[in-house]
């Protein structure tokens, strides 16, 4: 397997933590995703694979649904 940014085959894995946050203003209220994954690192120019759980992509899933819904449309809004 060569990476797939630079061709390099000096490739490894390892295993990786992680916390997806939302990153707008108006999410903050919504909870980071924090996840552990096999991770594919190319040791020639830094490029990351990796594949989140299911139960973690249904975490994303669920929180860009609320991103999107109607109700959180103006929760970030900044008042003066
Ligand atoms: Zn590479």
């Amino acid at each position: 397997m060569t990476c797939n940014k630079c061709a390099s085959s000096n490739q490894r894995g390892f295993t990786g933590e992680l916390t997806l946050s939302f990153s707008e203003l108006k999410n903050v209220n919504l909870a980071p995703v924090y996840s552990s994954a096999d991770v594919l690192v190319c040791l020639d120019c830094g490029h990351v694979e990796l594949t989140l759980p299911a139960a973690k992509l249904e975490q994303l899933k669920q929180g860009a649904l609320e991103e999107r819904s109607p109700s959180s449309g103006e929760a970030g809004a900044i008042k003066s």
